[in-house]
């Protein structure tokens, strides 16, 4: 065995129901007197009572998916003007991106208060998006300095969003059996983040307020973030950022459906994580177990359902046959790519 495995450094606090004190005390622990608190209009009933508890100068509403550039130009300015010390974001993935934009070039560091299954806060990769172009990077300024996970701000979160969510997370475990620097610590983390997700996904759609289920879902979506900020895009995030790009998908619902097409692409040709998805699930087979959860969350199936038109199979083709990594298990051809997608397009049933 030989790899080298990069470890991020973050502190991880887990506290339902006390994020205004957890997220207070972090502020405090970083020595900042000076707080950012960055959450959408969407998002400003979670983020109030942690407003109440630090040190506040600015709040900062406008957050766009994806992080258009002029958006994370005014967030910027807005920082450098109230002379903000430390950034606290409350909201979901776009929220997140937000504060690592201003991050990005201010270098004040991120308390990140997550509110959906995205994993954005545990990975040090950054978005920005330009006219139609989105691009990342990965820079350790933006990986923020803590992170307060509070299941109790989940309770609002819409079933339809919490199963595309967890599954977005549920990607990131998978593509992380795969991506193009995965190792055994990176399968390691995925497979007990597979098992926590198989457990706690079911546990929120039949209770959406339990705070049981929420935290561990929570739990398994931190541990795919760092197992995927570790291996890095595999296929199937690959395909999701052509995709998402070109046609104007949403974010989690898009993983969602295409998740089980690159499974079972790449399954037969990658017995260890075939393996090791199956016995995360407790299934016969990695497919088994996958399309067992999908049916007990009803997840979404097809991608004309989110609004991608027939003839982007095509047009996608080959920006994604240029972005898969080339060490991806199964060999990638036009013939079986477009089959994928046309599959994914329609919903077609996997057996
Ligand atoms: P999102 O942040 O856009 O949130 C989706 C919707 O849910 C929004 O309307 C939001 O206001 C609402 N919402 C969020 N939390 C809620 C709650 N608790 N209750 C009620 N409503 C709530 O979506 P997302 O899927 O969390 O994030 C997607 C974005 O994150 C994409 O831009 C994606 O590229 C990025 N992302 C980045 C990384 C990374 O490592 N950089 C990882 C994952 C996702």
């Amino acid at each position: 065995m030989r790899f080298t495995h990069q470890t991020l450094p973050q502190r991880v606090v887990f506290a339902a129901g006390e994020s205004p004190a957890a997220v207070a005390a972090e502020v405090a622990a970083h020595g900042a007197s000076r707080a950012m608190l960055i959450a959408s209009d969407r998002e400003k009933e979670l983020a109030d009572p942690i407003a109440g508890t630090i040190p506040l100068v600015l709040r900062h509403e406008e957050v766009v998916m994806h992080v258009p550039v002029e958006v994370a130009g005014r967030a910027r300015r807005a920082a450098g003007d109230a002379g903000a010390d430390i950034l606290v974001s409350v909201g979901g993935g776009s929220t997140t991106g937000l504060a690592k934009a201003v991050a990005l070039t201010t270098g004040l560091p991120i308390v990140a208060v997550p509110t959906t299954y995205a994993g954005s806060e545990a990975t040090d990769v950054w978005g920005l998006t330009e006219g139609e172009t989105k691009t990342t990077g990965v820079d350790a300024r933006v990986l923020p300095a803590s992170v307060v996970y509070d299941a109790a701000l989940l309770t609002t979160l819409p079933g339809e969003l919490t199963v595309a969510s967890g599954l977005n997370a549920l990607a990131h475990c998978v593509d992380s059996m795969w991506g193009p620097r995965a190792d055994p610590i990176d399968r390691a983390l995925a497979q007990e983040g597979i098992r926590a997700l198989a457990t706690g996904l079911p546990a929120v759609a039949g209770d959406p307020t339990g705070l049981t289920g929420i935290e561990q879902t929570l739990y398994g979506a931190y541990l795919a973030a760092v197992a995927f900020a570790s291996a890095g895009s595999g296929m199937h995030h690959k395909i999701c950022h052509v995709l998402g790009g070109m046609f104007n998908l949403p974010h989690a619902q898009t993983h969602a459906v295409v998740l089980p097409y690159v499974l079972a692409f790449n399954a037969p040709h990658a017995p260890e994580a075939e393996a090791r998805v199956a016995r995360a699930f407790g299934a016969d087979t990695a497919n088994a177990g996958l399309a067992a959860l999908r049916r007990t969350l009803d997840a979404p199936r097809a991608l004309r359902d989110l609004g991608m038109p027939e003839d982007g199979i095509a047009r996608a083709l080959q920006p994604i046959t240029r972005a898969i990594p080339a060490d991806n298990p199964a060999p990638v051809t036009d013939e079986n790519l477009a089959a994928l997608l046309k599959a994914a397009w329609a919903g077609t049933p996997i057996d």
